[in-house]
Formats: structure tokens, C-alpha cells, sequence
């Protein structure tokens, strides 16, 4: 049983952290409503509970982050999706993104390296009957060839270079948002235009935990 799912104190810290994001240049409707609603002191480490709606990243567990509101709002904008897309998502972590896109009544499909955060994400998804697709314990640099192509992939962490797997991975008009760079990062969006033609664009400089290579 989860205790305390909500309380009119976390939803009024919500919609002001929504506000936030209005004025930081957020502005598709569905992703406001969506991290409106999703409670993301329920993702959050137990003793940085009381921090949940500043628009700021907090250590989980194994020395990894849930990202910051804005970056999750942003990323989410970014993809462009619709109800129904089929979304990759690399670093479950928390959970959090994963849920926000399921939210949005996309099919999610999220591969985290981490165990021990894997086993904690299953489990909030489980407890809070979270929607996810499929959910795996694996290496994200491998994509998920089975179920690929997608509309989207979203890459939670910072990767040295671009992943040719997950390019491979995207439908043709599919887009994948990723951080590259070392200490840090330019946010792009590569679009597949064509079968062997990427769009590429760039958003801006971002901070992430590494994307490491296997499990
Ligand atoms: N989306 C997460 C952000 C987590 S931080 C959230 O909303 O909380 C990034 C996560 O990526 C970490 O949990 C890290 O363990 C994971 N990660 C790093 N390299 C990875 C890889 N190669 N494959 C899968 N997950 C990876």
C-alpha cells in the first residue's frame, strides 16, 4: 500500500512548480497538464520528499539523479509526440519520465542499466498501475531491436557520441532527443527524414549523469 498518494499541499506545490515551467517557455498544454498531474514526490528519494516541486534534479539512488522538472517537460515537448506513439526511453532511473509519457497515452518502452533502480522503478509502476509497455534491465546503447521502430526515443543520460543502434531504431519521420557531450551537454533532436537522412537540431546546454555502456 502506498501511503499519502496526494494531498491538496502537493498539488497546490505542483501547479505552482507548473508555472514555473509556463514562464521558463513551456508551452504545450498537454505536457503542463501532464506534470500537473503526475505526483512526482512519489519518485522522489524518502528523506528529499519535502524538495519534490522545485524545478531542480535530486540524487535517487546509486549515485544517479531524477531529472529536473524543466528537463523532463522540455525533452517531453521535444519528441512530439501523439497519443499512441511508440516511445524509447534510455535511464528509467526514478521512473518519472516513464510515467509522464505514459501519462500522455504513450506506448513506453524504458531500459535502465541499474538494478537496483530498475527493481524500484518496477515496483512504483506496479504499485501506482503505471501503464509501461515493457520495461527492461539492460544496456540502452542496444536499443530495444524487438519492438523497435519508433516514433520517439528520449535519452535520459549524457552520451558520448551518437548512438548509431537507436538511429537504426527510429521509424522513418521518428525523432530521438538526446544530451551529447562530456561534462556537458547540447540537447538534439535528430529527425529521420529519409530511410539513411537525419535532420539534426540543436536546443541548448544541459547537465546529466553519464550514459555508461553495458549492464
Ligand atoms: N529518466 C530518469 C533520469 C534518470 S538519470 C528519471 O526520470 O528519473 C539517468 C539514468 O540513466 C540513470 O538511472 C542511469 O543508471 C541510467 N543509464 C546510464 N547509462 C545507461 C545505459 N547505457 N542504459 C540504460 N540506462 C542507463
Amino acid at each position: 500500500m502506498i501511503p499519502n498518494i496526494d494531498s491538496p499541499k502537493y498539488q497546490g506545490q505542483r501547479k505552482f512548480m507548473v508555472s514555473k515551467l509556463k514562464s521558463l517557455g513551456i508551452n504545450n498544454k498537454n505536457v503542463l497538464n501532464a506534470l500537473n498531474s503526475v505526483p512526482r514526490h512519489l519518485f522522489m528519494d524518502p528523506g528529499l520528499i519535502s524538495h519534490s516541486y522545485k524545478n531542480m534534479a535530486y540524487p535517487i539512488d546509486s549515485g544517479q539523479t531524477i531529472s529536473q522538472p524543466y528537463t523532463v517537460a522540455f525533452q517531453t515537448e521535444l519528441i512530439n509526440c501523439k497519443e499512441g506513439d511508440e516511445v524509447l526511453e534510455i535511464g528509467t532511473g526514478s521512473g518519472y519520465q516513464a510515467a509522464i509519457l505514459s501519462y500522455l497515452g504513450f506506448d513506453v518502452f524504458t531500459i535502465e542499466r541499474n538494478i537496483t533502480l530498475f527493481k524500484k522503478s518496477s515496483l512504483i509502476f506496479k504499485n501506482l498501475s503505471i501503464k509501461i509497455k515493457k520495461n527492461l534491465l539492460g544496456d540502452g546503447y542496444l536499443g530495444i531491436a524487438d519492438s523497435a521502430p519508433f516514433d520517439a526515443i528520449i535519452v535520459t543520460a549524457a552520451a558520448k557520441e551518437i548512438p548509431k543502434n537507436l538511429m537504426n531504431q527510429l521509424k522513418v519521420g521518428g525523432r530521438m532527443v538526446i544530451p551529447i557531450g562530456e561534462d556537458e551537454q547540447i540537447m538534439y533532436r535528430f529527425t529521420r527524414i529519409e530511410k539513411s537522412t537525419f535532420k539534426k537540431e540543436e536546443f541548448g546546454q544541459f547537465k546529466f549523469v553519464p550514459m555508461v555502456k553495458g549492464k
